[in-house]
């Protein structure tokens, strides 16, 4: 099946291969010396610089390409920071980009840095007010209204929207495009939020300059509607990113809960209820390739003794401390499930009786060559004893179960600190 992550990250990246050949062609058309409106070349080169760290920039960006990405990023925020400041000084050439655009690319360079810095977020927020500032330069230029957007071209802030787009989309599984798409009443009311804010103000004000062209300069209402939506977006992204923050405590409580449902409180090993889930897949398995598997049913030798000599906490201890040697002693496919006080049950895949048997008398000898650290047991041998059965064709978890309890009866019956199959029919 194809993810919704997959096609978010397909699209970013159409978006991004577009804003690289607008931006490329914005350049050749300059190079070539083609009219070309104001466009500017260090804005082209920016564009395609933060193309290229967007493109790469996955969740695992790490190590060295990290330190190098962040380096890039830095310098084109340099550049965006004195491109800014010819804007607002009135610098010519070189670094005269407008405000607009170097505030989109500078935007987009941040983001990028926070979300190396797994603040994903807080990145997609303010890539959100990237995505605003580009369409701004996009209709000021397909409505020919000089604004703060200009000197610009409609190939750069094609360029620019799309790049915003794509790095929108680029982290399609952050928490804030989470909220954004989510089916919740919370992503139904950020979504009309943001399209009442864009489109209100944006068709109230063409309406406007059209009615009244001549009494009102159309640039000084477009300065209005852009700066309107840009505080609007702002305060929506600001509730957003609340939202999302909210969104992802609960998903991390859920996670635990989950967690928590899952596993045995004491020693984190899986419960009961884990156990007889597994033991279902196994069996399905089973069931679909003939796979053999088995179960080794645990239980720790006088432990009662241990109880009352050392006390329940160090029992409590003991039990913790035997379920990590036995996981240790297991492989990561194998399943260790503590099923009653002081019995463990493990699901091992692939293993016929012979070869659990085997695994048992492992897991028995790590356990009887044990130090105890705890001072109440450190002359004390702590032993278990085992009982072992190989699954049979149409068997239930029931009747497995009896069938390894009554191997493990035997081994207590005949002086415990032992493993004992069962028959293979009962
Ligand atoms: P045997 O060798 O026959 O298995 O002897 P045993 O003493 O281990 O067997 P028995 O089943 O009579 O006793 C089990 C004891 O385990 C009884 C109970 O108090 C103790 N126990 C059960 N659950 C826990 C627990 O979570 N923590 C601690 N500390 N003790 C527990
Ligand atoms: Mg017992
Ligand atoms: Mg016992």
């Amino acid at each position: 099946m194809v993810s919704a992550y997959r096609v978010t990250y397909l699209i970013s990246s159409a978006f991004l291969f577009g804003a690289a050949l607008l931006a490329v062609l914005a350049l050749v058309r300059l190079w070539l010396g083609l009219p070309s409106e104001a466009l500017h070349p260090m804005e082209q080169a920016v564009q395609i610089a933060l193309v290229v760290v967007y493109a790469g920039l996955g969740p695992r960006v790490s190590g060295r390409s990290r330190g190098i990405v962040s380096v890039v990023l830095a310098a084109l925020l340099l550049v965006q920071i004195a491109n800014w400041g010819g804007e607002v000084l009135a610098l010519e050439g070189a670094l005269a980009v407008a405000t607009g655009p170097a505030a989109m690319l500078a935007l987009l360079a941040i983001a990028a840095l926070l979300f190396m810095q797994e603040k994903g977020v807080l990145a997609q927020m303010l890539v959100m007010v990237a995505v605003l500032l580009a369409l701004m330069a996009v209709i000021s230029e397909v409505f020919e209204v000089p604004t703060v957007q200009a000197p610009n071209s409609i190939l750069s802030a094609g360029s620019g929207l799309m790049l915003a787009l794509g790095a929108f989309l680029r982290n399609a599984n952050r928490g804030f495009l989470r909220v954004l798409l989510s089916r919740q009443l919370l992503g139904q009311q950020v979504r009309y939020l943001l399209l009442s804010a864009i489109l209100g103000p944006l068709v109230i004000g063409l309406v406007f300059t059209q009615i009244f062209s001549e009494s009102l300069p159309a640039g000084a209402v477009f300065d209005m509607i852009w700066i309107l939506i840009l505080f609007q977006a702002l305060m929506i992204a600001g509730g957003a990113y609340v939202a999302a923050q909210q969104d992802r405590t609960r998903r991390r409580l859920e996670r635990k809960l989950h967690d928590l449902a899952l596993h045995d409180g004491l020693t984190g090993v899986l419960n009961r209820a884990s156990f007889d889930e597994r033991f279902k897949r196994f069996q399905k398995r089973a069931d679909l390739i003939g796979e053999a598997f088995s179960l080794v049913l645990v239980d720790v030798d006088y432990f009662k003794k241990i109880n009352d000599r050392a006390g329940h906490a160090c029992g409590d201890e003991v039990l913790r401390e035997l379920a990590q040697i036995m996981a240790g002693g297991l492989r990561s496919d194998d399943v260790l499930a503590r099923i009653g006080g002081e019995e463990f049950a493990i699901l091992l895949g692939g293993a016929d009786g012979a070869v659990a048997c085997e695994v048992a008398e492992r897991l028995r000898q790590a356990i009887a060559a044990h130090g105890w650290s705890h001072p109440d047991l450190r002359d004390m041998q702590i032993t278990a004893s085992f009982g072992v059965a190989q699954w049979q064709e149409g068997e239930g978890v029931r009747h497995l179960l009896d069938r390894a309890d009554q191997a493990l009866y035997g081994s207590k019956d005949q002086g415990r600190n032992r493993v004992t199959t069962a028959a293979l029919s009962m």
